[in-house]
């Protein structure tokens, strides 16, 4: 049976879930009006459909896995089982007032009208915490719903905050750290045939993103300092040179440690190094 995995149609999540994708080897041509497209190399059908409805989608068994993000997935009614984050679409529910109000603290809001996107989250995270609230349910520009006497305070997505600064609101607190992920039905198998295919070639490029494949020759007396350094999974690779004593040596190391460990290594007397990205990892 055809496995289906649904990815948003557009918006924030679309680009780079194609991209993730494409970089794991799934082939497919997507066209502008097509809602689902076979993938030509697995026995996959990716179905487009609006972000919003990725989880009642997987939830109703129309797909076997989703790709959406933890907001959607927590506003969703779903019951749903996060396999991976992916590291991408990061944003978070940031509770916000007018910079002139008077409110400073979660609790001040209580009885406050809070506009939204995201309202049952919103009375949740409130409902916890034993502070009265009433949600204004809003599908966009949340923003904007003080300004309009609407509203006392919002709960809205940010990334990086600047656009609430813009529209003069100041952060209260985080409801919630939100990113894309890859999510199916509790107690679904997932360990077998196509969909563990699949979970498995999406683990692997989002374990490859933070990870370079480095090369370099070095003097054979080096290596147990390189090996220091950059020791890799079991071990670096050692290739002898056709020049006596020289070797090439290639590791994987964390992108973040690079900044460091390249000098490192050329002090420790490796030359001709080259950084190469990784498509996939399995480690
Ligand atoms: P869309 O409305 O289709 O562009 O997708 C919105 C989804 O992208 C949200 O539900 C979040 O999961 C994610 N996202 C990431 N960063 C942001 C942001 N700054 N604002 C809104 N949504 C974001």
């Amino acid at each position: 049976m055809t496995i289906r995995l649904a990815v948003p149609n557009k918006g924030r999540l679309q680009q780079p879930t194609a991209n993730m994708l494409k970089q794991g080897g799934l082939s497919y041509e997507k066209t502008d009006r097509a809602l689902s497209v076979p993938v030509k190399n697995m026995d996959l059908e990716i179905l487009f459909v609006r972000t919003d409805d990725v989880s009642e989608f997987v939830a109703d068994g129309v797909a076997d896995l989703g790709i959406t993000g933890i907001d959607l997935l927590t506003e969703s009614a779903a019951d749903l089982e996060i396999i991976t984050k992916l590291g991408y679409g990061s944003c978070r529910l940031t509770a916000a007032v007018p910079k002139i109000s008077d409110i400073m603290t979660l609790d001040d809001l209580a009885g406050a009208r809070i506009a939204t996107s995201h309202p049952v989250t919103t009375q949740r995270f409130f409902e916890e915490r034993s502070i009265p609230i009433t949600t204004v349910s809003l599908s966009g520009s949340v923003e904007v719903a003080p300004k309009l006497d609407i509203a006392d305070a919002i709960v809205d997505l940010v990334s990086s905050g600047s656009t609430m600064l813009i529209n003069g609101l100041r952060p209260i607190a985080n409801v919630l750290e939100s990113e894309a992920v890859l999510v199916g039905r509790p107690g679904a198998s997932l360990q077998n045939g196509t969909v563990a295919q699949i979970i498995l070639t999406i683990q692997s490029v989002v374990a490859a993103r933070t990870k370079r494949y480095v090369m370099m020759n070095a003097p054979a007396a080096a290596v147990a300092s390189i090996e220091a350094i950059i020791p890799g999974f079991a071990a670096p690779t050692v290739i002898p040179l056709a020049h006596d004593h020289m070797v090439a040596i290639h590791s994987v190391v964390d992108s973040a440690r690079l900044g460091s460990v390249l000098p490192e290594l050329k002090d420790a007397g490796a030359t001709g190094i080259l950084v190469l990205p990784i498509d996939q990892l399995i480690a």
